[in-house]
């Protein structure tokens, strides 16, 4: 009996350092005994509990992980068979069905389609148009303490099917999404200082492991 959770960091490109350590003390913080692992091949990915997309440049990542052998079939399989993952940002976009971009349209760029989203990239512009912005994102717990959305080159959610629970928004727009074990966010919860979403993440990933008897420490 495996009595540890593994969650996997997609390591291909992105800020996948900063995923891994506040996964590391979201597991810490959750009392759950975990590892946190980079992963890259198929083989990587057919082991791990739960995953995570990082933010970075999700043209570059899905490129990258095609030439890694195709293994955007195994995540997508494993999400559709319901391994819990986190999408932050190029993450997020990664998930989505379609994506489109103000200057070139549908950007038709490989995506995993888990998500029934569709999201227009860099819609608060360009890099220097970054910003940070105080959510209010409810399932994060009754106190209700904003949390610091970080926005880089951020898409938006610009339709969502009826399976897709909104969980965040900034001025009207949907910035945080959820469908049954995957979670996508616009910003970095990875650059926020706050573990929360991620810990979020470890919740679903342990709920949907407990019957194999993961050990709370
Ligand atoms: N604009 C990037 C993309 O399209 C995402 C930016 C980010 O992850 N910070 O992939």
């Amino acid at each position: 009996m495996n009595s540890k959770l593994s969650v996997g960091v997609l390591g291909i490109q992105g800020d996948i350092e900063e995923n891994k350590t506040v996964t590391q003390e979201a597991l810490n913080h959750s009392n759950v005994k975990g590892d946190v692992k980079f992963v890259r091949y198929a083989e990587e990915i057919e082991k791990i509990d739960g995953l995570i997309l990082p933010g970075g440049e999700s043209t570059v990542i899905s490129t990258l992980a095609t030439i890694q052998g195709g293994i955007l079939h195994t995540i997508k399989r494993r999400i559709a068979e319901g391994m819990p993952v986190l999408g932050t940002c190029a993450g997020m976009i990664m998930l989505a069905k379609r994506a489109y971009d103000r200057v070139v349209g549908e950007t038709r760029q490989q995506l995993l389609s888990n998500l029934d989203i569709v999201v227009e990239r860099n819609a608060f512009g360009r890099q220097d148009d970054s910003f940070e912005a105080k959510l209010s994102i409810p399932i994060l717990g009754k106190n209700n303490e904003f949390f610091k959305g970080v926005f880089i080159r951020a898409p938006i959610v610009i339709e969502a099917g009826a399976a897709v629970d909104i969980i965040a928004k900034f001025n009207n727009r949907i910035v945080g999404v959820r469908q049954g074990n995957v979670i996508g966010t616009s910003f970095h919860p990875e650059l926020s200082g706050d573990d929360r979403i991620h810990r979020q993440f470890i919740k679903t990933v342990l709920d949907c492991k407990r019957h194999k008897g993961v050990q709370q420490i």
